[in-house]
């Protein structure tokens, strides 16, 4: 036997009855209307009338809480980002991406920019495999960027089956690419140490504070930069290099120069690329509405 919501059956100008699995609704057909394509076109095309006995039945394939975050939408009420309707971390990716597949069922944008909002600020709950394949899957550009950067800066080893179906062979071969590209510029950064440009007036032997800078360099940045068994990535080496000996370097050409090195000109180079490629992928995306409002 169904029985009423709580919270959305005694509803001002609640006109139709719902069922979603055993719960019985009383909406208003302008609220969920404005908020979804599906309901718009089942009012439009029927007139006919509904009651506890003879409810409208919604798709057995969606529950009741579900439903209930779509209402809250459509009665302008939509749960804040740290309401108690989210479980709590990753417990709350299953929900969201149903909620995404909620509101591609009934065609609501509003439910689906909150849906890819909480999903975009939850993105690292997610494995970003998943995140490319929604991006195509629901035609949104707004976790794709990302996505793309933390693929990149993991092993292709760690890629499962699973991952490689997600992203497809065309983000699989870009991936491929940019992945050899950057191992060949950090050999290349770690080779090169920036030029000192001008020593500080106190350093007193320029010939050897360069030759120190080369080496220290070589040995530190080229060894944390290209370790066979573990390579760390340019923010580690920059720390772990920032504690080494430096030799007969002049401590403010040494200063200057660390400080040159934080700022990872070198670094953000590879970075851009890997951006630039993944806005070309993104070129494939046909985008769906619903993004308009992320205010990104
Ligand atoms: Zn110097």
């Amino acid at each position: 036997m169904a029985q009423r919501s709580l919270n959305f059956y005694d509803i001002a100008n609640g006109q139709h009855v719902f069922r979603v699995k055993n719960t019985l609704y009383k909406f208003d057909v302008v609220a969920l209307s404005r908020n979804s394509e599906f309901f718009k076109n089942m009012f439009e095309l029927s007139t006919a009338t509904s009651s506890d006995l003879d409810p409208i039945v919604l798709p057995d394939n969606f529950f009741e809480w579900e439903f209930e975050i779509f209402a809250l939408i459509a009665y302008g009420r939509p749960p804040a980002p740290d309401s108690q309707v989210w479980p709590k971390a990753g417990k709350a990716s299953p929900l969201l991406l149903r909620l995404l597949e909620l509101s591609r069922f009934l065609m609501s944008p509003p439910t689906r920019t909150m849906a890819l909002n909480l999903i975009k600020a939850r993105s690292f709950t997610f494995p970003p495999a998943l995140l490319i394949h929604l991006s195509f899957e629901y035609g949104t550009k707004v976790l794709f960027i990302a996505a793309f950067h933390r693929l990149a800066s993991s092993p292709l080893r760690d890629l499962t089956a699973d991952d490689v179906n997600n992203i497809g062979m065309e983000v699989f071969v870009a991936l491929a690419k940019v992945k050899e590209l950057t191992q060949r510029h950090r050999h290349v950064v770690a080779a090169e140490e920036p030029i000192i440009e001008a020593h500080s007036s106190m350093c007193a032997n320029n010939l050897a504070c360069e030759r120190d800078w080369h080496g220290v360099w070589w040995n530190g940045m080229g060894r944390f930069l290209l370790d066979g068994r573990n390579a760390l990535s340019w923010t580690e080496s920059v720390e772990r290099f920032e504690a080494v000996e430096f030799g007969e370097m002049d401590a403010d050409c040494r200063a200057k120069m660390l400080k040159l090195t934080r700022t990872g000109d070198a670094y953000a180079h590879s970075y851009n690329w890997i951006t630039s490629v993944a806005e070309t992928l993104m070129g494939g995306i046909a985008e769906e509405l619903g993004d308009l409002r992320l205010g990104l």
